[in-house]
C-alpha cells in the first residue's frame, strides 16, 4: 500500500470499535485491524454485560461486539481480520506491517490492543493448557459436564466464570490466596448463593498434575504453608490479565507494569500522532464502557492531531 492513511486502529475490543466509529463519522477513513484470532477483544469470552449502559435487560458480550463492528463499517472504517506484526511509529509517517506481509501507512495510529491473560505461571499449567486447563469458561465450559473443577482467583471473571461453569460441572472450588474477594458484591453474593460453588480460600495453585489430562492440583496454603492434593478435572484461571504491549515495548513509554503510559487525561503517548486507549492504558477501570470511551478519545485527540498537522 503506498497511500498514507490518515488513521490506523489497532485492536478491536470496546476501545478499537469505538475509535473507528468516531473516526470514520469524522471522515477520516480509518483502518481497522481486528486481530487474526482476537477480533472482537475480550468480549467474545464472556457471556452476559448486564452494567453496559442502554441494554435494559443486558446484552451478550460477542453481541455487543458485533453491534459496534457493524457501527464502525456502517461509517466506512476498513476492517481487516490481520494483525498488526510490526510497527515503526518514530516518524511524522507511521509505518505498519501486517500478518499478511502489506505495509501500510499513516499519519497517526491508535493502539488498542487491549489486554491478555494472565497465567500463574507454571511449567504444568501451560502443559497442559486445553487438556484440562483454560481460560475460557464460554469456549470451553462445556467438556466438563458432570465433574469437578477449579477455577483460581477472586475478581469479577473468577466469579463468572465460576457461576457460568456451574451450567455444566457437577461442582466448581473457587480457589483464592486470600479470604475474601476483589468482585463486586452483586457477583459474589450471586456465587455465594449457588449451591455448587465451594470456596476455597487462602489458598493458592503450586502445580497442575496430569501425564495427559489434568487430574489433581497441588495446593498451598497461603497462611500456614501447607501443602496438599486434590483431584479435579479442570483448571480455569481467571487471575486478570496483562497489558498487550509487547510490539510497542522499545518505541512509546511504557510503565512499569506495562502499560503505555499517556498524558493527563489526553489518550497521547509520547510519540506525535500515537495514541493508546483501553485495557492497554488502563490500570483501575477496565471496563467495556470506560474502553469505549477512552477510544473515543483517542479519535477525538487523533482527529485534532491531523487538523493541526
Ligand atoms: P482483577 O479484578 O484484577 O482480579 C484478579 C484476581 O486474581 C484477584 O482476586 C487477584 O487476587 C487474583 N490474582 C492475581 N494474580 C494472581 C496470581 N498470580 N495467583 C493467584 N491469584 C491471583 O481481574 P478480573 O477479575 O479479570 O477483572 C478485571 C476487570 O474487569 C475488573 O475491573 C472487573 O470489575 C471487570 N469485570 C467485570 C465483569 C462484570 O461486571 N460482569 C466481569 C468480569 C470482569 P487479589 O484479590 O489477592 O489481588
Amino acid at each position: 500500500m503506498s497511500e498514507v492513511r490518515e488513521v490506523v486502529i489497532v485492536g478491536s475490543g470496546p476501545a478499537g470499535y469505538t475509535a473507528a466509529i468516531y473516526t470514520s463519522r469524522a471522515q477520516l477513513a480509518p483502518v481497522i485491524y481486528e486481530g487474526s484470532v482476537t477480533a472482537g477483544g475480550a468480549l467474545m469470552n464472556t457471556t452476559e454485560v448486564e452494567n453496559f449502559p442502554g441494554f435494559v435487560d443486558g446484552v451478550m458480550g460477542p453481541d455487543l461486539m458485533e453491534s459496534m463492528r457493524k457501527q464502525a463499517a456502517r461509517f466506512g472504517s476498513e476492517l481487516v481480520t490481520d494483525d498488526i506484526v510490526e510497527m515503526d511509529l518514530s516518524g511524522d509517517i507511521k509505518i505498519l506491517k501486517d500478518g499478511s506481509g502489506n505495509t501500510i501507512k499513516a499519519k497517526s495510529v491508535i493502539l488498542a490492543m487491549g489486554s491478555a491473560y494472565r497465567e500463574i505461571g507454571l511449567a504444568n499449567e501451560k502443559r497442559l493448557t486445553g487438556r484440562g486447563v483454560s481460560w475460557c469458561a464460554t469456549c470451553d465450559g462445556f467438556f466438563f459436564r458432570d465433574q469437578t473443577i477449579a477455577v483460581v482467583g477472586g475478581g469479577d471473571s473468577a466469579i463468572e466464570e465460576a457461576t457460568f461453569l456451574t451450567k455444566f460441572a457437577s461442582k466448581v472450588v473457587l480457589i483464592h490466596r486470600r479470604d475474601s474477594l476483589r468482585a463486586s458484591k452483586i457477583m459474589a453474593d450471586r456465587a455465594h448463593a449457588n449451591p455448587k460453588i465451594e470456596f476455597l480460600w487462602n489458598t493458592e495453585v503450586t502445580d497442575v498434575l496430569g501425564a495427559e489430562k489434568v487430574e489433581a492440583l497441588q495446593l498451598r496454603n497461603t497462611v500456614d504453608g501447607t501443602v496438599s492434593t486434590r483431584e479435579f478435572t479442570g483448571l480455569f484461571v481467571a487471575i486478570g490479565h496483562i497489558p498487550r504491549s509487547e510490539l510497542v515495548t522499545s518505541q512509546v513509554e511504557l510503565d512499569g507494569e506495562g502499560y503505555v503510559k499517556v498524558e493527563g487525561r489526553s489518550t497521547r503517548t509520547n510519540l506525535p500522532g500515537v495514541f493508546a486507549c483501553g485495557d492497554l492504558v488502563d490500570h483501575t477501570y477496565r471496563q467495556a464502557i470506560t474502553a469505549a470511551g477512552s477510544g473515543c478519545q483517542a479519535a477525538l485527540d487523533a482527529e485534532k492531531f491531523l487538523s493541526h498537522h
